[in-house]
């Protein structure tokens, strides 16, 4: 065992060597919250707390795993496997494992994914005829996804006028009937969602009282990491579960609260001494992640939010260099100049790609990165896009072993009954599911009865329906005495699934048998682990893992090392060396939806916190003056927050310093949170309107678009001005007319020697003076 308090400051200390009762550790990035908590878990089963009365809630199931590790170095192994530590889905899912019963669900009820739950939603959207564009299957399912979040039942949204009223005004009047439909269907279908994974848990806490009890008793110690985030569902349960001991720690930060559009609810950490008695509050002022430049630059940005607790924070870390900012005229060069950049990084200070991160506002910004690191053949990984459980091939092959183990499963049992190929067809689908809703049946169980039953279906297609369900009871047999691997084996061979795929004779098919074979190996390394761990190798706790795994859990550690590419929302909690924030433009960053209040301006101010404090050693920030967004190339203005770091954390590389709009200062002077010194321009300058260019290609093409480009938006001409020669007299916005006497240097650095009349000789980098030939 090591000494672990010699690790902490001496404020950390005293939070986690804190006994008993409610307490909160509120405290800005990178001061060591998780740390304390993780010590604390240490420290109480350093003092004798059994493992297992003790619940840690975290962000992602890989930061459970770090902590854990962690913790197994002061109190050993077999201790810290006992822990109750992951997400509030991974453990509220295992707990309605063994307690859904009392809610009518099967202990092997599957979890559905959004893409699951988007297409039980088109299903039923389709079979009650409703316009599909008015009710979007995605949107449907947000909507549902807000009400159960804040706990509204069916019941609760017909009882609630102004619920009602608001989609009648939205032209969407049938929601609360597609929200009865799902919940029906889910539930005949064994299958819960991401969202009722809480608000089940919920139901069952409070229609039962002894398994309330139950669980309060187990769980004598609670903690909680990321508690800003926590959504209305996720705080009920925590409050019911910490009711009894009262042994609830929780830590946080407001300044980094940036998922308010999910449900989460900031005022639960502002609250928290309300909700509790006799709360000890810990505040931690050092940060240790990021040089001193990084710190002060991110506190004088929070700085200007006004809803927002008082809090310090310094570092002891050296000054380090300055966050360096980099304009680009298009996103494909905003790109390679993060590919160079790193390469460069790599070459002069021997870093790993490891060391890198790319955070982006959207993830449709990755594409224009991701080419320019292919082209540098830089290793990359994008953490967040479509996840290997994801892919097609694997959910069809996992769709399988869903509906082995729930043969409910209504989504898995549609995506394999005609796949492969069986004959199986739409029409007999569609009928399946009406009369199945007939019956209040699902579907598998109509299918075993059906020659009994009085079904539009001819004889030929019911015998391929009666063989396809002959073979899922055979496999259903077989996974009684196999591991997960030799069950996923065994059906991967009956099904010819891999030989369909390799006959296809594409490099795609390929691919996915590959990706197949990847998902075997998996199923392996489980088997592996779960038997030295002598833990269950079922399919089922395999498929358990694998609904609720994000592609951070995905990650294996004999990886080579990848730069990692995610969104700004995804790397909370985590920290690099190197990270570049990329798009830092009006409309993206802010993003553009959310500036028309106070409040999601702020929230949108905390996202651009949150990325700056996860750099170590050195921050970029970039931005293009155009890009393509909804297939248009539009022309982009430097976002606010730039003009919000104060200067003196900033190096500029391209020019002193970027242009920032008037109109963006007026609108902040309404919000109250620029003050007036601030305000560069007393009169508003008068700016070419903004002409959209529109265009179909995705890449950038300077040469063929010169002339019309430079005629509809003079704002945009100074791209262009490569065309300028010696001897042009061209006319400057400001300086007025002059004659270029000189060129030098070529693509972003291009310059010109000019006289003007009223000025004299100037030197300008042309991708920035804005110029004409006359
Ligand atoms: P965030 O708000 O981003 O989640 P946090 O407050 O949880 O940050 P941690 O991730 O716990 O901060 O700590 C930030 C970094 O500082 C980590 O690398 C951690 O190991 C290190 N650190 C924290 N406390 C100390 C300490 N007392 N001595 C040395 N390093 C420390
Ligand atoms: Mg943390």
């Amino acid at each position: 065992m090591n000494n672990y308090l010699e690790n902490l400051n001496e404020s950390q200390r005293e939070a986690v060597l804190h006994k008993e009762g409610p307490m909160i550790i509120i405290a800005g990035a990178g001061s060591g919250k998780t740390r304390v908590l993780t010590y604390r878990i240490a420290n109480l089963m350093h003092n004798n707390i059994d493992a297992f009365n003790i619940l840690a809630l975290t962000f992602t199931n890989k930061a459970a795993r770090e902590m854990k590790s962690r913790i197994a170095d002061v109190v050993g192994d077999s201790e810290a496997k006992n822990l109750w530590m992951g997400t509030f889905h991974s453990v509220f899912a295992r707990i309605l494992r063994s307690e859904g019963h009392h809610l009518g669900f099967p202990s092997n009820f599957t979890i559905y994914d959004t893409q699951d739950a988007v297409r039980l939603i088109s299903s039923i959207i389709k079979e009650m005829q409703l316009d599909k564009d008015r009710y979007k299957p995605k949107q449907v399912l947000s909507r549902i996804s807000s009400f159960k979040n804040s706990l509204i039942t069916v019941k609760s949204y017909y009882s609630n006028p102004d619920l009602l009223e608001a989609d009648k005004i939205a032209q969407r009047p049938k929601i609360g009937e597609i929200y009865q439909q799902y919940v029906n269907r889910c539930f005949k279908s064994g299958a819960m969602d991401f969202d009722d994974l809480l608000l089940r848990t919920n139901e069952l806490l409070t229609r039962f009282p002894e398994v309330l009890a139950k669980y309060q008793q187990r769980f004598k110690y609670i903690l909680v990491d990321e508690y800003q985030d926590t959504n209305h569902s996720q705080y009920l349960i925590v409050r019911a579960l910490a009711d009894r001991f009262q042994n609830i720690c929780v830590v946080g930060d407001d300044s980094q609260s940036i998922y308010s559009f999910r449900g989460a609810n900031i005022q639960n950490i502002l609250n928290f001494q309300r909700d509790y008695e006799k709360v000890s509050i810990f505040k931690l002022e050092q940060n240790y992640r990021s040089s001193r430049n990084i710190v002060d630059a991110s506190n004088s940005i929070i700085q200007r939010n006004r809803t927002k607790l008082d809090k310090q924070i310094w570092t002891a870390n050296n000054e380090g260099t300055k966050i360096k900012v980099m304009r680009t005229f298009t996103e494909a060069e905003e790109g390679r100049f993060i590919a160079n950049s790193i390469f460069d990084n790599k070459l002069n200070l021997q870093l790993k790609n490891s060391e890198f991160a790319i955070l982006y506002r959207t993830n449709a910004q990755s594409r224009a990165i991701e080419d320019a690191l292919r082209k540098k053949d830089i290793k990359y990984k994008i953490y967040g896009g479509l996840s290997f459980y994801q892919r097609k091939e694997i959910k069809d092959t996992l769709a399988y072993l869903r509906l082995l183990i729930n043969p409910n499963d209504e989504e898995a049992l549609k995506r394999v009954i005609n796949y492969p190929a069986r004959g199986i067809g739409a029409t007999t689908i569609d009928k399946l599911t009406v009369a199945a809703n007939h019956y209040k049946k699902s579907i598998f169980e109509l299918l075993l009865t059906l020659n009994q039953l009085d079904i539009n279906i001819n004889a030929g297609t019911k015998t391929k329906l009666i063989n396809f369900v002959t073979m899922m009871q055979h496999f259903q047999i077989e996974a009684q005495t196999k591991n997960a691997f030799e069950v996923a084996e065994f059906v991967i061979k009956q099904t010819r699934l891999i030989k369909d795929l390799e006959s296809d004779g594409t490099p795609e098919g390929v691919s996915k048998v590959e990706n197949i074979q990847e998902l075997l190996n998996g199923l392996k390394d489980f088997v592996d682990v779960q038997k030295e761990n002598e833990e269950e190798d079922s399919l089922a706790f395999f498929l358990e893992d694998v609904a609720l795994a994000t592609d951070f859990d995905s990650e294996k550690k004999d990886d080579i090392p990848r730069v990692s590419l995610m969104t700004i929302h995804l790397a909370k909690g985590l920290e690099y060396p190197y990270v570049y924030i990329v798009g830092l433009e009006e409309n993206l960053f802010p993003s553009a939806m959310s500036m028309n209040t106070r409040s999601e301006l702020e929230e949108e101010r905390r996202l651009f916190y949150v990325a700056l404090t996860r750099a170590e050693k050195q921050a970029y920030l970039t931005y293009a003056q155009t890009r393509y967004r909804w297939g248009k190339l539009v022309d982009c203005e430097p976002s606010r927050f730039l003009e919000e770091i104060d200067e003196k954390y900033l190096e500029y590389l391209t020019v002193k310093k970027p242009s920032f709009s008037q109109n963006k200062f007026i609108n902040e002077d309404i919000f109250g949170s620029v003050p007036q010194h601030k305000i560069r321009f007393k009169k508003p300058i008068q700016r070419p309107p903004k002409k959209v260019i529109k265009q179909q290609k995705t890449e950038f093409n300077p040469p063929k678009n010169l002339k019309k480009v430079s005629k509809s938006t003079p704002n945009a001409s100074n791209l262009f001005d490569s065309k300028i020669a010696v001897s042009n007299i061209v006319e400057h916005s400001k300086f007025g007319k002059g004659e270029v006497l000189s060129l030098e240097g070529s693509g972003a650095n291009k310059k010109a020697e000019i006289r003007f009349a009223s000025v004299g000789v100037k030197k300008l980098l042309l991708q920035f003076a804005k110029l004409r030939i006359i």
